[in-house]
């Protein structure tokens, strides 16, 4: 394992993951400056100066002497700062590496069950999570779930249930699970790894090293990235064979760790919940992971059946003479979009955003046909509206141009105009928040907000 006492790292960024790796590097006796564009997030970071830190803002290079940069994970290689680093020859890893180093420098390391994937990341780590407590075990749902990866090493749990976006994974290097699973890939942050293979690159280093490596055998991106790592494992919707988990006659069936050649049966499918194929996928997954960590079959049922599902993926707000009112503002990239539409019949959809450089065309073809009208918002509106004219030129679509929480009430109220009885009107934008809104979660409340203001609406929750 790698010494970091008095190592002279740079951590850039202050956010979430830049305080914790930090304050762990202080602690590990290293000498550590923190940069930050924004001298107001800079300032928050009382712990790492009463630590002994330094916080400079805006450092374009890293200072003298400096051989280690432990940096944000949304930050790009070509940032100016991280340019240098890499000009002058000095390592760059991520919070996520740095938890690797000092788990490894445990007498007792940790456990690791890695997550990625294009959708579905944090409804499955948080899934295994609720599987393991089942079985009694000591984990914790960790990484881009919230949580960062260095404080739950820190606290000294057994097992960590780490969800990874491919910016970590890019920045991370020696990583490797016990099991690992990429549960699907899709067009989705290209603006910062430029193309699908380099994103699928990132993605397929959840498979570094791993003694299992679980994939979805439904996706093809997934299959393709697994192919010659570890034992491989897969899982599918369908009926499953040797070597995999699947679903048949109603339940989820285990074919990979049972002893019986049948299968174990893990779980009822009505246990997975919300439902739809989605959720289904990523119980799946969620089991494969908890299987290959050694746990019962009927530690699964029990664990999914406890889990409370998060806010934002596919949530019920309210409904309104025979018309279901449904928040999945998570969906941020059109292949969750589609994931979230073909959980319902008949549609009125609100959507846009910003589409990260993705195309909407496939997924409006896909999904014409349960549309009854569309609601347009924010910056990418005219994408949807051209392939709305190629794909579906008989559905009503309304534009909305203005921004934040006033024009999500205006969506609203547009979309309620088009509410028929047996009708669900889907929040599911298919494009991130942040040209009208501080973050999907804001759009969300924004959404529900507006939805139970409309005149005649019974909430049905919170
Ligand atoms: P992530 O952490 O990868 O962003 P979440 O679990 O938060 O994923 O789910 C985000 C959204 O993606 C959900 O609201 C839903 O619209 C969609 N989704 C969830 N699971 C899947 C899946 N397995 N395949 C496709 N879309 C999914």
């Amino acid at each position: 394992t790698r010494t970091l006492r008095d190592r002279r790292v740079l951590v850039a960024g202050a956010g979430v993951s830049g305080r914790s790796a930090a304050e762990a590097l202080l602690a590990a006796g290293a000498e550590v400056t923190v940069t930050d564009a924004s001298e107001e997030r800079l300032a928050a970071l009382d712990s790492v100066r009463t630590g002994g830190g330094r916080l400079l803002p805006g450092l374009l290079e890293p200072p003298a002497g400096t051989d280690l940069v432990v940096t944000s994970p949304g930050w790009r290689p070509g940032t100016p700062l991280l340019a240098a680093a890499a000009t002058a020859g000095i390592e760059i890893i991520g919070e996520v590496e740095l938890a690797w180093w000092l788990d490894r420098a445990r007498p007792e390391p940790a456990d690791w069950l890695a997550v990625t994937g294009t959708n579905g990341k944090t409804t499955t780590v948080t899934m295994l999570e609720s599987v393991l407590r089942a079985a009694g075990l000591d984990v914790v749902a960790c990484g881009n779930v919230g949580l960062p990866v260095v404080d739950a090493v820190r606290a000294g749990h057994r097992v960590l249930a780490v969800e990874l976006s491919s910016f970590q994974l890019h920045w991370s290097r020696s990583l490797a699970a016990q099991a690992g699973v990429v549960l699907n890939l899709a067009d989705d942050h290209l603006d910062w790894h430029g193309t699908l293979d380099a994103y699928g690159a990132a993605k397929a280093k959840v498979y570094a090293g791993n003694v299992v490596a679980v994939h979805n055998a439904d996706d093809e991106w997934s299959t393709r990235l697994s192919t010659g790592a570890g034992r491989p494992v897969s899982f599918t919707l369908g009926a499953p064979e040797p070597g995999q988990l699947g679903i048949a006659g109603g339940t989820l069936l285990d074919r990979a760790f049972a002893d019986d050649p049948a299968g174990d049966v893990l779980a009822d499918v009505a246990d997975v919940h919300p439902g739809g194929p989605h959720n289904l996928a990523n119980a799946l997954a969620a089991a494969a992971l908890a299987r290959a960590h050694g746990v019962p079959a009927d530690a699964v049922a029990r664990g999914l059946r406890a889990f409370e599902p998060g806010a934002h993926r596919s949530v019920v707000v309210a409904e309104t003479r025979g018309t279901t009112w449904v928040d999945d503002s998570k969906a941020t990239n059109p292949h969750a979009a589609d994931a979230a539409l073909r959980a319902h019949e008949r549609v009125v959809w609100i959507a846009g955003g910003l589409l990260k450089g993705a195309d909407v065309d496939e997924l409006v073809a896909r999904n014409a046909g349960r549309l009854a009208a569309v609601v347009l918002i924010g910056r990418d509106r005219a994408a949807f509206a051209e392939a709305l004219a190629r794909h579906a030129p008989h559905v009503p679509v309304e534009q909305v141009s203005a921004g934040d929480d006033a024009g999500m009430s205006q969506a609203v109220t547009r979309a309620a105009a088009h509410a028929a009885p047996g009708t669900a009107v889907l929040l599911a934008p298919a494009a991130a928040s942040m040209d009208m809104f501080t973050d999907y979660a804001h759009r969300g409340r924004a959404f529900a907000d507006a939805v139970r203001a409309l005149p005649a609406t019974a909430p049905t929750t919170g």
